[in-house]
């Protein structure tokens, strides 16, 4: 019983009455309530968007030409419109080259996919974009990068191996966590190097954990600061449902973010994860991804989002 299904029965129950009462109005909230949170929309996300549009249905005068179902239709639809950033947010790109975009989100968001995906989008436009590989946690992360800038047809800017793999030495030698060489300087330089090479893009993927922590936070947060980055893009999958609202706080608090990409809507995500990033962020969603390919990869819709969740 997916969440268009209940909204669409609420709205047929509805169709069926000549006027907009308040005993409709707040029937078809506790309908609406109850449809959003099946679909995994945050409590208080639910809360305060029903809120919103039972006080602007109440408000509204009486239409002549909808009836009170479609009136209702009406007011969800542009409130959703509304909170998923209104029309379309493009990329923000620097006066002064290069753009510097980073990429911030839990292990397993999307962000290395992502990264394939912008660049590759990007390059199609006629920009020249560079990858650069600051994810220096997993050993793993810096190779699949590389493999994904070259499906993608752009370059990769990476540690040297040397560094990547002294891990153990170091690590023995009492350096600690640091000693996979230090993410903030590989994301400086890569940005130097983008700007030594005429790269007009810079993409730095960065490390993600499988729950929010201080490390992680305060990493990205200190690379957004180094690089001066123009977009910070917080990457999440639009499978995560409840915990969106959490992880969202963590990166739009800890690391300040500019704007959301969801990810994996080609799975059978309901939008409750959009709703909620975009109300507790109160920054935009600029692009979805929609599969493993380099080319799955859209730009954001706000409408056609609504229209998702609505139809
Ligand atoms: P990272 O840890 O944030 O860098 O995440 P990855 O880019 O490694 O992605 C994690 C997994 O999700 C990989 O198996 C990707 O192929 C897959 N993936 C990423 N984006 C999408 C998407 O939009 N749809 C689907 N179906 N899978 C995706």
């Amino acid at each position: 019983n997916s969440l268009s299904d209940r909204l669409t029965e609420t709205f047929r129950n509805l169709k069926r009455k000549g006027a907009l009462s308040e005993t409709d109005v707040n029937k078809t909230v506790r309908d609406i309530r109850m449809a959003l949170l099946d679909a995994d929309v945050a409590l208080p996300v639910v809360k305060q968007f029903t809120g919103q549009v039972r006080d602007r249905a109440l408000g509204a005068e009486v239409s002549k030409a909808l009836n009170p179902g479609q009136q209702v239709v009406k007011i969800v639809n542009e409130e959703l419109v509304s909170i998923l950033g209104g029309q379309t947010r493009r990329l923000n790109l620097a006066k002064n080259p290069p753009t510097v975009i980073m990429l911030a989100g839990l292990q397993g968001s999307g962000k290395t996919t992502l990264a394939g995906k912008l660049g590759f989008w990007l390059k199609e436009q006629g920009h020249t974009p560079l990858l650069v590989a600051a994810d220096l946690q997993r050993p793993n992360a810096v190779t699949q990068l590389e493999v994904v800038g070259e499906r993608a047809g752009v370059p990769v800017f990476a540690p040297e191996r040397g560094n990547v793999f002294g891990h153990d030495a170091a690590l023995e030698s009492g350096e600690g966590t640091r000693s996979f060489g230090d993410p903030i300087d590989v994301a400086v330089d890569g940005v130097a190097h983008a700007r030594d090479k005429n790269h007009d893009v810079v993409i730095i993927d960065t490390a993600g954990r499988l729950a929010v922590d201080v490390d992680l936070m305060r990493q990205a947060h200190d690379i957004r600061m180094e690089t001066n980055a123009d977009e910070v893009l917080f990457v999440i999958d639009a499978m995560i449902g409840q915990a969106a609202v959490e992880t969202a706080k963590a990166f739009a608090d800890g690391v300040g973010i500019t704007g959301t990409v969801l990810t994996k809507l080609d799975g059978d995500a309901r939008g409750g994860a959009a709703l909620s990033v975009a109300t507790v962020t109160g920054e935009p969603i600029l692009f979805a991804s929609t599969g493993e390919g380099v080319k799955d990869f859209e730009t954001f819709h706000p409408d056609r989002m609504a229209g998702r969740i609505l139809d």
